[in-house]
């Protein structure tokens, strides 16, 4: 369900995110935050902080449909939200305002090294009135070798 990621060396507070991260099979936290917080005489605020601090919960089903990172876990509540999600798209893939903006940037910046901009219908149209004079020019050698 979630893999922790630890940020410290410090055994006891591995211990305690284990805790505070440690579920059941069917995705059901083991202990209260307020037991976990009494054992450490801290409040279950204290006890939230020191976990982001200490590591980070990924989760371990759900991934982006985009590029496949795993779901991050800040808190308890968020492991509670996605017991109902099926598919999960990172915040990053969520917005697809800020990805068109992205796209349309690369295209402009792409471009703007170019001395000459290209317009792709006006070559095509270009090459198409050498084709079309090629094929005049050739008619006339065509005819004459058949003459
Ligand atoms: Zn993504």
């Amino acid at each position: 369900m979630i893999n922790l990621i630890f940020l410290t060396e410090n055994v006891n507070l591995r211990k305690l995110c284990k805790r505070y991260y440690a579920v059941d099979d069917q995705g059901h936290f083991l202990e209260s935050v307020f037991d976990i917080a009494s054992d450490y005489r801290l409040t279950w605020k204290q006890i939230l902080s020191v976990v982001r601090a200490s590591c980070v919960a990924l989760s371990t089903v759900h991934e982006c449909e985009v590029c496949g990172e795993p779901k991050e876990f800040t808190a308890r509540k968020e492991v509670r939200k996605s017991r109902s999600i099926d598919t999960y798209t990172c915040e990053w893939h969520q917005n697809p305002q800020s990805q068109e903006e992205n796209y349309s940037s690369n295209i402009s910046s792409s471009n703007s090294g170019d001395s000459i901009p290209n317009d792709p219908p006006l070559q095509k149209e270009v090459q198409l009135l050498a084709d079309s004079l090629s094929s005049v020019s050739e008619k006339p050698t065509r005819l004459s070798r058949e003459l």
